[in-house]
């Protein structure tokens, strides 16, 4: 077996003070208190030998890695119907684009852009009771960690000022592809966004993505290995906006990133692996956590490809 602790320890002190040309975002003001040079990795093996460098364990906003979250969820509850109201193409636009969904008729491209995770969102809510607990529990229940929570203040925060996914919800309302309130619709959308994790709890999440034979502590499996292999796919083809194309070119794995500066990446079979470094490039994803990856992969020759 490679020596992994080795491997992402010479790759952090490679990078570690490399010029970082991203900037933090913060057109979600609680973002942006954030400090710039945080830097952490943690990657975790499907039988659970984890390794950590930098702050890997220190909690940050997610944001969009939850969009694989609540995609587990719907598809867990509602299975195929689910793309009768989201397609599985990659946008070639930003997170928050609202131009493509006039053409598409109020159907989002795919369920890892904003408008996607909208009506994620909204199908979530017709399943469950309390959206946000349930949902939360879900989160604790596959992770097997009950310390995982929501943060108020980013929810509050991006709430405050969400005016681009207030446009979109409403916009695909008009289409009839948002059954809900839009305001419960919102709401519940900016706090899965606000979950807190690190990049260890970030790693042991996605283990289900990565393992055939995952079941929770409570025994229960979470979704079919074929919905799976599909969650994992749209990930590699739509994980990083318009910068998909890129990251499978350069890293070769499905992944997935946040405005928080974490990028989760998959291997499956063999594990996963989550850097975080706050400062993003000009398509929103982690400038350095991309470089860590593409390095990773190309000197333990670990892609899927
Ligand atoms: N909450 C963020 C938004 O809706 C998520 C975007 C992201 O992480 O890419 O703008």
């Amino acid at each position: 077996m490679e020596n992994y602790q080795k491997i992402i320890e010479d790759i952090y002190l490679d990078l570690k003070n490399i010029d970082d040309v991203g900037k933090v975002a913060d057109y979600i003001p609680e973002l942006g208190e954030v400090s710039a040079d945080k830097f952490g990795i943690n990657m975790t093996t499907i039988d659970n030998k984890s390794f950590d460098v930098g702050n890997a364990n220190e909690k940050f906003s997610i944001q969009s890695i939850s969009k694989i979250l609540t995609l587990t969820l719907a598809y867990k509850l509602e299975g195929e119907k689910l793309w009768e109201r989201l397609d599985v193409e990659p946008s070639g636009n930003p997170f928050n684009s609202l131009s493509q969904l006039e053409k598409d008729k109020g159907k989002p491209r795919n369920p890892f852009i904003n408008a996607g995770a909208i009506v994620v969102c909204d199908v979530l809510i017709g399943h469950l009771k309390n959206p946000k607990k349930d949902f939360l529990d879900f989160c604790r229940e596959i992770s097997n960690n009950s310390c995982l929570n929501y943060s108020e203040k980013v929810a509050e925060s991006e709430k405050a000022c969400g005016y681009r996914n207030v446009a979109l919800c409403n916009f695909i309302k008009s289409f009839g592809n948002i059954k809900n309130d839009v305001d419960e619709v919102l709401d519940f959308y900016f706090y899965t966004c606000s979950l807190q994790m690190s990049c260890k709890e970030l790693s042991q999440i996605f283990l289900f993505l990565a393992n055939d034979d995952f079941i929770t502590n409570k025994g229960n499996s979470i979704i079919t290995m074929s919905q799976a292999k599909r969650i994992n796919a749209i990930l590699l083809t739509c994980g990083f906006y318009d910068e998909s194309g890129e990251f499978a070119f350069r890293v070769g794995l499905p992944g997935k990133s946040g405005v928080g500066g974490g990028i989760i990446a998959i291997h499956p079979d063999e594990y996963c692996i989550t850097v975080w470094s706050p400062k993003l490039n000009k398509r929103g994803n982690s400038y350095k956590g991309m470089l860590f990856l593409e390095k990773f992969t190309t000197k333990t020759a670990s892609s899927i490809f």
